[in-house]
């Protein structure tokens, strides 16, 4: 049975920069000699995921604000079409959180008091307890088969392509809005995500590095 407390509204109004746009996949066809120095770059991150982790350093940072998070949604959701334009967000901000053993670490000590950012902190904590579980032994990856089964990501025909993409709900909590965003793009390359997500165990920043020496820290814990 659900706890969630009564929805919050916290859209408001503004405009944040978000460069995302897609390039072309870098390739590193060798000549047969294996080179052991100065792997590929990783190709550019999708529009899903460039939003995505825009979104959870923007939190991260303290730069998401109510009217951030409104151009936030509006940029990378609504006008591309994934979704409706939500009249109010909502994210449950008491109770365990659902994948708690993976989340917990990376709220606060004292939540914040300010409504919308304790929405914020504890999206961003779900969320990235989501993406922790995929570098944990053994994998958990539910999150995945949930966001499929609740439509919040559908196969659509692109060009001559199958390709996910988010699709959810302009009722949907927050987390569940910003996990369909990687989802969509965890779905088209599981193997990036298997060989090159890190997510730091105490702060919680996620990145992509080619063979990351650790994958549950970062440089700066
Ligand atoms: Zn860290």
């Amino acid at each position: 049975m659900s706890t969630r407390p009564s929805p919050r509204n916290v859209l408001g109004t503004t405009k944040s920069a978000d460069t995302s746009d897609p390039g072309p996949v870098s390739s590193n066809r060798g000549s047969g000699v294996r080179r052991i120095t100065s792997p590929s770059p990783l190709s550019p991150p999708s529009d899903t995921l460039a939003a995505a982790l825009t979104f959870l350093e923007g939190v991260a940072s303290r730069r998401m604000c109510r009217e951030e998070l409104r151009s936030w949604i509006d940029r990378n959701l609504v006008h591309p079409g994934y979704m409706a334009r939500p009249w109010r967000i909502q994210e449950p901000l008491f109770g365990a959180l659902p994948n708690d053993k993976h989340c917990s670490a990376f709220l606060p000590e004292v939540p914040p008091t300010d409504e919308t950012a304790a929405i914020l902190v504890r999206t961003r904590a779900r969320v990235v307890g989501h993406l922790r579980g995929l570098i944990q032994s053994p994998v958990d990856d539910r999150f995945l088969s949930a966001a499929i089964f609740a439509g919040r990501v559908r196969r659509v025909v692109v060009g001559e392509e199958m390709q996910w993409v988010p699709r959810p709900r302009s009722h949907d909590i927050l987390s569940d809005i910003v996990t369909s965003l990687f989802v969509s793009d965890i779905l088209g390359r599981r193997e990036f995500y298997a060989q090159n997500l890190c997510v730091c165990d105490t702060c919680g920043r996620v990145r992509f590095e080619i063979e990351p020496p650790q994958r549950n820290k970062c440089f700066f814990c």
